[in-house]
């Protein structure tokens, strides 16, 4: 199709090939099983939205483990194109689903958080079983039942201080709280909990992380959340209740969140890769639509109304994958604009997407509606990505701070 030229334009060698072997992954093995599978998303147990054979697939052609050092038996990327080739393989992968996206993503994400904060000891333990075994999933835990939105800002008082608390006891970290609305929380093996540990400060001060295996006591995942879409992704809701932690799993103390910046800028890239591969099956499978459903005795395409739509589809697309392509650069490259990019990318592709997809609706007529076309899912589908990654309106708000640090820049207090 002409809009893989836009993809295929400036795109390394390694990147090319390993994007080629993914869409034929996804086209052989995801989109047969979402065919068979996607009316029967309301009725099918968590457990059996983790295809096994999916992940074990995705592992031999090596994409599961992105992120994961080489040395650990990670595929090897060239780190100067890193990012870019993850938001590339990302969109391939949501093509066939976001949710099964979602999974393996996660595992890249937390990935580049642990090969960037975790002691080597750690490392060294962790990785290889996360290479080892096909169904290991990875979750990241920031959100609580209260105040998502001002950690993402964030507001940097006491009184917005996560929940969630961990005390030094001799030598372990003992931790309370709760953590919901987790991707892979429900079935994940390895979780980065995040935590206040100094109450008196700012989050930016007193929030810390740490590294907790699923088996660790007082550790229970409480329930698998039922959501619009992504649902083969299976999103949890976790309770800590005197956890002990070792003292040696704590990945950053205090500084925890302004750390984290090297998961939250790979991860929006990804994030918003992800969501435009769903505005691509959309428009894929509308294109073909137009093309062959006639009314008013000549194919949709031929009404302009119609055409003119698909004409708006293709550019929203263009130029989510335009701003993307130039977010990844900037991080790769360390950009000192990378940050404000990536919250562009979160709002651009929340909102274009949609609109992507409710073009899609539109032009699908009452079929859009009905299981049996697929459309409603991808509808669903982007819809989860407005409340990911924190929410358009506050995305804007970062945007807007990061452009005028000194005037939208400074905590919302009363003007002196
Ligand atoms: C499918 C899915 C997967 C997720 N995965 C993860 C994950 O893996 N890990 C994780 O930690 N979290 C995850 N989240 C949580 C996600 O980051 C939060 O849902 C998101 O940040 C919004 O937080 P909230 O739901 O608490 O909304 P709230 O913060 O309660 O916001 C509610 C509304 O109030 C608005 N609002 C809030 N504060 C302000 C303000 N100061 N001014 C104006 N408007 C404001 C918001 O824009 C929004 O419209 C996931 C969420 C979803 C839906």
């Amino acid at each position: 199709m002409l809009l893989d030229d836009m993809v295929e334009r400036g795109l390394p060698e390694e990147t090319r090939m390993m994007r080629d072997v993914t869409r034929k992954f996804v086209n052989e093995h995801v989109i047969p099983f979402i065919r068979q599978n996607w009316q029967q998303e309301w009725s099918m147990t968590p457990e059996g939205r983790l295809p096994s054979r999916i992940l074990e697939v995705a592992d031999e052609i090596g994409i599961r483990t992105l992120g994961v050092p080489e040395e650990f038996g990670g595929t090897p990327i060239d780190p100067k194109t890193e990012v870019q080739t993850f938001a590339v393989i990302s969109e391939e992968i949501s093509r066939g689903d976001c949710g099964l996206s979602d999974k393996m993503v996660q595992i890249w994400k937390v990935s580049v958080l642990l090969r960037n904060l975790a002691p080597r000891h750690l490392q060294e333990r962790w990785f290889p079983r996360i290479v080892k075994d096909p169904t290991f999933l990875l979750a990241h835990c920031l959100t609580e039942p209260r105040g998502a939105s001002d950690r993402w800002l964030p507001y940097n008082v006491p009184e917005a201080a996560m929940n969630t608390k961990a005390v030094l006891k001799g030598d372990q970290w003992v931790i309370n709280g709760r953590k919901q609305f987790i991707s892979n929380g429900y079935d994940a093996k390895l979780y980065v909990v995040y935590a206040n540990t100094n109450p008196k400060v700012g989050m930016l001060q007193g929030t810390s992380s740490f590294l907790v295996p699923r088996d660790t006591p007082g550790l229970t995942v409480q329930r698998c959340n039922e959501t619009l879409g992504g649902r083969f992704m299976n999103n949890g809701e976790i309770v800590f209740e005197d956890m002990a932690v070792p003292k040696d799993h704590l990945l950053a103390e205090g500084d925890a969140l302004s750390r984290a910046g090297v998961y939250f800028r790979p991860g929006k890239i990804i994030q918003g890769s992800k969501n435009l591969g769903v505005g691509v099956a959309a428009f894929e499978k509308t294109a073909d639509y137009v093309q062959n459903y006639a009314q008013g005795g000549r194919i949709l395409i031929k009404h302009q109304a119609c055409a003119m739509r698909l004409a708006d589809m293709a550019t929203r697309i263009c130029t989510v994958r335009g701003l993307l392509r130039e977010a990844a650069a900037a991080v790769d490259a360390g950009s000192p604009d990378a940050d404000v990019l990536c919250n562009m990318v979160k709002l651009h592709a929340s909102e274009a997407v949609l609109e992507v997809c409710r073009h899609a609706m539109e032009l699908h007529g009452g079929n859009g509606t009905m299981l049996d076309f697929g459309i409603e899912k991808l509808y669903r589908d982007a819809s989860m990505f407005l409340h990911m990654d924190g929410t358009v309106d506050v995305t804007k708000f970062k945007i807007v701070k990061a452009l005028f640090p000194d005037t939208a820049g400074r905590y919302a207090g009363p003007e002196t």
